[in-house]
């Protein structure tokens, strides 16, 4: 059988592929600690899941409207307005299937062959398979040195007359790293001069720790927000992964021209997961609180058992729930780091290269401390083994 050529340009997710070894390990009865997952480990909260069996119990089980339902919308519209002083109002906002979905559907009604899509490295590694998936060309900026975010200089010249997008994460998967407002607002004045589009993935903006700050670029006036599209969802903040339910906001055009290709694909989110995106927007905001600190305590000791691995280092993450750990100094590649660890320590974590960066490993802390206690032990030991 012959595959669409655009099939063979893009590579399978590595994260989802390592997570689904260690759950296989896992289910033939070996202790395994996995650090590999991107979502935290707590149950949806009971409120949530209670607004969704309600909607079942009343029917809220039919087609609904592709965009999704006027309510969810009309929430979403004033979180950003309350959370992110922006005024969306319902029509500027489309429900998807998870945050993936809606950065998909962007990439697919905005960006045509030739179109370059800038993408600061590390990147969530979905990004760059997205836009060859849409036929465009992923522009990779490596922000290594530049303390994982991309300068303004960096970014007027990545820019070309084919640039179309840039892809702005913060907090970032997988680094962890969060713009300061001023950072953001001089990437704003370059998207502005330069005429081109950003997308603003938000998804963690309710998982940010100490002093940071977030800020939606799109909130830094006019001629920046009329260039914003701004994605998100429940996954990460609500622990909502399996609900699939995220969303897109922007302009009336990009929202409709999302919601014809939703209406030809997937057409609307289930319908009752969606009332549970309701209540988690309408409800109590204690349960997102309890989460991030908790994830807090994690973050500490994860941090100070990691730099007590001479071999490793690691920067303090100021939002989501990664440590990004360079291990050049085992002089291994990071998927042979990954492969060995899993095999001989039963430890998983993802591999760098996943990301755009290959001396690195993304170890996530959402999990629990007696997990972060027993698979910091033995990655300890993996490591002092290669001495
Ligand atoms: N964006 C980033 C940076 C992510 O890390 C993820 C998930 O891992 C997503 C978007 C997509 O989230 P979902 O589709 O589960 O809402």
């Amino acid at each position: 059988m012959k595959l669409a050529a655009r099939v063979g340009e893009v590579t399978p997710s590595i994260t989802l592929e390592i997570a689904a070894k260690a759950k296989a390990m896992k289910a033939e009865g070996i202790e395994v600690y996995s650090f590999s997952a991107g979502e935290p480990d707590f149950d949806t909260p009971e409120h949530i899941k209670a607004a969704a069996k309600k909607a079942l119990d009343e029917g809220k089980t039919k087609y609904g409207a592709a965009a999704g339902e006027p309510a969810l919308r009309s929430a979403i519209a004033q979180k950003l307005k309350t959370d992110n002083n922006l005024d969306y109002q319902a029509e500027n906002i489309i429900v998807t299937n998870g945050g993936k979905h809606s950065l998909f559907n962007l990439m697919l009604a905005l960006i045509e062959v030739g179109d370059e899509v800038i993408i600061p490295a590390p990147y969530w590694l979905s990004y760059p398979e997205m836009v060859k998936l849409a036929s465009g060309t992923p522009v990779i900026v490596n922000t290594a040195n530049t303390g994982y975010k991309i300068t303004p200089e960096q970014l007027n010249l990545a820019i070309t007359p084919k640039t179309k997008l840039l892809v702005l994460n913060s907090p970032s998967n997988p680094t962890g790293v969060v713009y300061t407002p001023s950072e953001i607002e001089a990437i704003a004045e370059v998207v502005v001069r330069r005429n081109i589009l950003v997308v603003s993935d938000e998804i963690y903006e309710k998982i940010i720790y100490d002093e940071a700050k977030h800020i939606s670029i799109a909130s830094l006036g006019k001629e920046i927000g009329d260039r914003t599209f701004i994605s998100s969802g429940f996954a990460k903040a609500y622990s909502m992964t399996g609900w699939r339910v995220g969303y897109l906001a922007g302009s009336t055009e990009i929202i409709k021209a999302v919601s014809t290709i939703q209406g030809h694909s997937t057409s609307n989110v289930c319908t009752f997961a969606q009332y549970g995106a309701i209540s988690a927007l309408q409800s109590s905001q204690d349960c997102v609180e309890q989460m991030r600190q908790a994830f807090i305590e994690r973050r500490k000791v994860m941090l100070h058992r990691l730099n007590d691995i001479p071999e490793l280092t690691c920067a303090k993450p100021d939002g989501a729930f990664y440590m990004f750990v360079n291990i050049s100094k085992t002089g291994l590649t990071s998927l042979e780091f990954c492969k060995q660890l899993l095999a001989t320590q039963q430890v998983a974590a993802i591999p760098g290269v996943a990301f755009g960066a290959d001396d690195h490993v993304r170890l996530s802390y959402a999990t629990d401390m007696t997990s972060i206690e027993k698979g910091m032990d033995r990655l300890d030991k993996f490591v002092s083994s290669l001495r």
